[in-house]
């Protein structure tokens, strides 16, 4: 379905970025890969899309909590992909707790990494793709993109600018072939959501199954997890032949959490 196309997914190197990136490569797209992690883990999730797309993997470590950086890492994807047809900003961090005690430095890492490195990367590589004729860009948000949870400021604050952000660029680009959409994801199974379980248990002391269900899943009627190859499968679809007209959502795939 992406034959030919050329991808940038921020923060892959683990959990649904490197599904989605895996996804891309199995379609066809050619990746650059972006994150943070151990030597071993990064190498070890370049050569796994090696295995698929061939060649070297494209890999930028850019920290997209600096707009310079984000800049430097879309400048580092043109230059190894030739260019970038797909911008995926999927890059995120979490943090949790009162809003009267949440910390200030948290707030303004939460904000730039989880909105603004959205909003850099989209300026960074828009002017391309409207050259070319040709684009998709897919902000990873969250069903707190739509709604919010207590404890939560930061990351439901950005998450409900990340959405702003895509309907703006989404109606900017309209009249060309080129869409902007978010996905929003209930709990998926990646380090990041499954980090929460163990403080939930310790909190409530329960066993960690009934912290998952009884709490982290507490707003997710389906009671499991999203799994990272049914939002890469989202991704995919958005990226496409026949998701033109798709533009300025925010999709959810929540296990029918925003529909409750
Ligand atoms: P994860 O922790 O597995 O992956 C996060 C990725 O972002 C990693 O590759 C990490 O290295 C990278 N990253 C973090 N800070 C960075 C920085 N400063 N610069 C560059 N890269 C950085 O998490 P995940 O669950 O796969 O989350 C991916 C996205 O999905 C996030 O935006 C998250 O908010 C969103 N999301 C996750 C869930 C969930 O339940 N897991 C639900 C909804 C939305």
């Amino acid at each position: 379905l992406l034959e030919g196309r050329t991808a940038l997914v921020t923060g892959s190197t683990s959990g649904i970025g490197l599904a989605i990136a895996l996804a891309f490569a199995r379609e066809g797209a050619k990746v650059m890969l972006n994150g943070f992690g151990t030597p071993e883990a990064i190498s070890a999730a370049r050569a796994e899309l090696a295995g698929i797309q061939g060649g070297e993997t494209p890999y930028s470590a850019a920290d997209l909590s600096r707009a310079e950086g984000v800049r430097a890492m879309c400048a580092e994807a043109e230059a190894a992909l030739g260019r970038v047809d797909i911008l995926v900003n999927n890059a995120g961090i979490q943090f949790v707790s009162p809003v009267e005690e949440f910390p200030e430095e948290k707030w303004d890492a939460i904000l730039a990494i989880n909105l603004s490195s959205n909003f850099h990367a989209t300026k960074a590589v828009l002017p391309g793709m409207r050259a070319r004729g040709w684009g998709r860009i897919v902000n990873v948000a969250s069903a707190h993109g739509l709604v919010a949870s207590p404890f939560k400021a930061a990351y439901v604050a950005a998450k409900h600018g990340v959405v702003g952000l895509t309907k703006t660029v989404a109606i900017e680009v309209a009249r060309s072939p080129i869409t902007c959409n978010a996905i929003c994801p209930g709990f998926v199974r990646t380090p990041l959501a499954e980090a929460q379980v163990a403080p939930l248990a310790k909190k409530h002391g329960v066993t960690e199954e009934a912290a998952l269900t009884d709490y982290l899943l507490e707003k997710q009627p389906s009671k499991r997890w999203v799994e990272v190859e049914e939002v890469a499968g989202m991704a995919v679809y958005l990226c496409g032949p026949n998701s033109g007209a798709v533009n300025g959502a925010a999709l959810s795939i929540d296990g029918g959490w925003t529909a409750s």
